[in-house]
């Protein structure tokens, strides 16, 4: 199975349908089917890194233009001044899609730390 057959990929391509609440050149962001808050985006690059320890230093940019497209949904949502972005790499750490993404929730009290 290649990285880009994930659920995320077939999103990108169009073959699953999303609630896209932003996307550029290089990310796409939608609201996450299950969400844990009244927010709740996941922000994925359109490349198809597996996770974020698989990432390098030619990722550079595009991790910073996630972090930057991350603020950007929760302020176009009308929660940028409360928000968390969370990165889960690896199945210990409850990644369940490995294709990288961003969780940007928001909208209700968020307590620390979390499980
Ligand atoms: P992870 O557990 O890998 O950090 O996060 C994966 C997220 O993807 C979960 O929050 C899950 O609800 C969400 N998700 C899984 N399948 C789909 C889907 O088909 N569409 C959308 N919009 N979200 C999905």
């Amino acid at each position: 199975m290649s990285d880009n057959d994930t659920i995320f990929g077939k999103i990108i391509r169009g073959e699953l349908p999303a609630d896209i609440v932003y996307e550029d050149e290089y990310c796409i962001a939608f609201r996450d089917i299950n969400p844990v808050a009244p927010m709740h985006v996941l922000v994925i690059p359109r490349e198809p890194i597996a996770r974020l320890a698989e990432a390098g230093e030619e990722h550079r940019e595009l991790l910073g233009h996630l972090m930057l497209a991350a603020a950007r949904v929760a302020e176009q949502e009308g929660h940028g001044d409360a928000f968390r972005v969370v990165v889960n790499s690896g199945a210990r750490a409850g990644q369940t899609v490995f294709h990288l993404h961003l969780h940007v929730i928001a909208g209700r009290t968020l307590s620390w730390p979390p499980g």
